[in-house]
């Protein structure tokens, strides 16, 4: 179980998982209790993604915070003013200069608290999210269940035939996997594309 930082002294964390894992509503979880503690929030995410509301971060149980949309990470710099404590959703959908926004952040005196999938549909990481992770103070890694088999899943297999990055988490578009079910599902083709070192 994560337990708040005990100073307010600048921090980041990452909250990373598949399609279904729960990041976002472990990003509202922790920034509510940094609210209960009377401290200054600001929450927010990137233009691409637009699902359910431009205005409010959405999980898909339909809880849901406010939050400001921007077109670049250099943005959240400018429009984060006064905040203490700072989250960011759908993090794997920024730009790459979103790791030393969250590090000048965080040298500032912020606590960042950053959520995105860390792989993409084929298992690659995605975007800004493994060099977050690797500058991060703390790193939770949830996970969803394996709608094929029930164990635990960290893999979002893609169910369209469409091949951008960017198609978003809705249930009709990826499902979560356990491993052993997405090496079973996934075509040669991807997995052979994956330019793994041990193929
Ligand atoms: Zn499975």
């Amino acid at each position: 179980m994560f337990l708040e930082p005990k100073c307010h002294a600048g921090s980041i964390e990452v909250i990373s998982g598949s399609m279904f894992s729960g990041k976002t509503e472990e990003l509202i979880r922790r920034l509510r209790r940094a609210q209960i503690a009377k401290l200054k929030t600001a929450i927010f995410k990137p233009a691409t993604d637009t699902r359910y509301s431009k205005t409010a971060v959405v999980s898909h149980d339909k809880h849901s915070v406010q939050s400001i949309v921007v077109n670049s990470s250099t943005d959240i710099l400018a429009l984060c003013t006064n905040a203490q404590v700072i989250g960011i959703d759908e993090a794997q959908f920024f730009d790459a200069n979103l790791t030393s926004v969250c590090r000048t952040l965080a040298h500032r005196g912020i606590r960042v608290i950053v959520a995105g999938l860390d792989m993409d549909y084929l298992g690659r990481p995605f975007g800004p999210m493994g060099n977050i992770m690797c500058i991060a103070d703390d790193v939770t890694k949830v996970h969803a269940i394996c709608t094929r088999c029930g164990s635990i899943a960290q893999f979002s297999h893609r169910l369209s035939d469409d091949d951008k990055l960017v198609s978003l988490g809705e249930k009709n578009t990826y499902e979560p996997l356990c491993r052993e079910c997405y090496c079973k599902l996934s075509s040669v083709k991807e997995l052979v594309n994956d330019n793994c070192d041990c193929n």
